[in-house]
């Protein structure tokens, strides 16, 4: 076997810093940046993780931006509990053929077996539906709109990735029952838009709306709509966050029913109507997607939005010379910039400020320590920064430093919090716009596949076509057992939406693009390798 060229260490690199690049070892660079950043720590169970402050402060981010949002359309928060019965998972048939691979089962109570198995909620349709049919016995308790922040436990058996895919994980899950299809499509849409707020206002991370295929529908949903998000590293797709029309799947399983509204009026008695439900959930896996999105090789960059310290003002210039009164002057006018500032905000919120007055430390120190957690703008105060009424300032983002009057502070510094939030935003859509090819030619699949990207082509819809295309996507020759490995490039390509933009070009009679296939096209699909 031949040995792999040694790693590129990074020139620089702090001894506390991150030692290989993003480019070179993605995976080892990942760990590095969620370790060194305090993002996360390991754990002895396999796929879970412990969730350290620096990351759980942007779920609280993300948590209250989406509550306010939700209360809007009359969404309110509650919680069922984690177990699910055998019998209730199993009701909708679909739904348990999708999960049953990955459900986790109680057995045991301490030494004794349980009568009846009963499972670790994957999601909670089942743990939810029940009481639905209970407490909605008429028009008047529609629509129904609950929503539950919790931890769901899906057993995967694909390689673990902190955030990305993990066995437990945080997410919230909205369930919403209506009486028409209409009113339930709608909302589905407006959640849709919400989750596309997430990452893209607030991450900096651009996602492409669309709806999922037959073949890649929310199990027992009518249809799923999705965000879809990219890792430029490695050309790789990501589902970033689902909303699904579960239609009446369910509510004939469960019994959810109200009057027929003509009944009502008076007319005709008719049967019951089961309602339409819907179901929406976005996970912790948004918090690894911005990191692998926008981190580099001196570690995090968070963008200031979802940032716990947006600033950090850092003193400089002190020295083994300089007098007690020098230093006096200097941190009474750091002391001064730093109140200016807590009464400056962005995103109509308080700025969120860090002042290192750490001892024992040097400022190139704490300038790789803050860089390695990504702040986003640091700001150094020394005694000449204060002659000249300024101060020095280096984005996370970018290279080099500058300057910026004391004076303006308050504003300044949110103005640069924005502009860094956007250029963040740009820079990540411009990557993912470069990324994201239309393929007219088959031919042409595979090598743009390989060469880092996503590939759009007219396709049949049919779901054996899709599975015709992942087995053509992947490197199968003999000996090659990394085809079905998630990690591997060689693996094959499936569907990730039909994007709600659909490129031109695609005229009646077209045919599929899968030279096997031969129905014609329906749509524009994009299709990638994926996480
Ligand atoms: P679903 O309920 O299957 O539609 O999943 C909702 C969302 O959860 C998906 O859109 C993914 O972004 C995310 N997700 C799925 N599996 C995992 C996992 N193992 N770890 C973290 N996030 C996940």
């Amino acid at each position: 076997k031949a040995k792999s060229a040694p790693k590129k260490k990074i020139e620089g690199a702090a001894l506390i810093g991150i030692d290989v690049a993003k480019d070179d070892d993605l995976a080892e660079w990942y760990q590095q940046v969620l370790t060194k950043g305090k993002m996360i720590d390991f754990y002895d169970v396999s796929g879970c993780y412990i969730l350290l402050p620096a990351s759980y402060s942007i779920w609280e981010i993300i948590k209250s931006w989406f509550d306010a949002k939700i209360q809007t359309i009359g969404v309110k928060n509650c919680y069922f509990p984690i177990f699910i019965s055998q019998d209730n998972l199993q009701k909708e048939k679909d739904h348990i053929e999708g999960f049953a691979a990955e459900v986790a089962w109680v057995t045991k109570g301490g030494k004794s077996d349980l009568e009846k198995p009963v499972a670790v909620r994957p999601t909670s349709e089942t743990a939810m539906y029940g009481y639905y049919a209970k407490s909605i016995q008429s028009h008047r308790d529609l629509p129904l709109k609950l929503n539950q922040w919790n931890n769901v436990v899906r057993w995967e058996f694909k390689h673990p990735m902190p955030f990305i895919r993990s066995r437990e994980f945080l997410w919230q899950e909205g369930h919403t029952a209506h009486l028409t299809l209409e009113e339930a499509g709608k909302e589905v849409l407006q959640i849709l838009d919400w989750y596309t707020g997430i990452y893209e206002e607030l991450l900096a991370v651009p996602v492409v709306k669309g709806r999922k295929t037959e073949a890649e529908k929310f199990p027992g949903a009518e249809y799923t709509t999705t965000i879809e998000g990219f890792i430029a590293s490695t050309g790789r797709g990501i589902q970033a966050g689902t909303s699904h029309c579960l239609g009446q799947h369910f509510s004939k399983m469960y019994g959810i029913t109200v009057e027929d509204p003509s009944t009502r009026e008076g007319g005709e008695k008719k049967p019951p109507v089961f309602v339409q439900q819907n179901s929406w959930g976005l996970t912790t896996r948004s918090i690894g997607v911005m990191i692998l999105t926008h981190g580099d090789n001196k570690g995090l960059v968070i963008p200031p939005r979802v940032a716990d310290i947006q600033v950090v003002i850092v003193p400089v210039g002190v020295t083994a010379k300089t007098t007690d009164e020098d230093k006096e002057k200097l941190y009474g006018g750091i002391n001064k910039a730093y109140e200016a500032l807590q009464k400056g905000s962005a995103w109509d919120l308080p700025l969120r400020i860090e002042l290192d007055n750490r001892e024992g430390y040097s400022p190139g120190w704490k300038f790789n320590d803050w860089e390695l957690k990504g702040v986003p703008l640091r700001l150094e105060i020394g005694p000449k920064d204060l002659e000249k009424g300024v101060a020095t300032f280096s984005r996370r983002d970018v290279e080099g430093k500058d300057t910026l009057p004391l004076e303006s502070i308050a504003t300044a510094v949110p103005e640069l919090l924005l502009k860094i939030q956007s250029d963040l935003f740009n820079r990540a859509s411009e990557a993912y716009a470069s990324h994201r090819k239309i393929i007219r030619e088959w031919d042409d699949f595979v090598p743009t596949l390989n060469n880092k990207n996503v590939c759009l082509i007219r396709h049949c819809l049919g779901e054996k076509c899709e599975d015709e295309i992942k087995a053509m996507s992947a490197r199968t020759t003999a000996g090659d057992s990394a085809a079905e490995d998630a990690r591997a490039p060689s693996m094959g390509a499936k569907s990730l939406c039909i994007p709600f933009e659909q490129p031109d070009g695609l005229v009646e009679g077209d045919k599929c693009t899968n030279p096997n296939c031969k129905d014609v096209a329906k749509k524009w699909v994009m299709f990638g390798r994926s996480y």
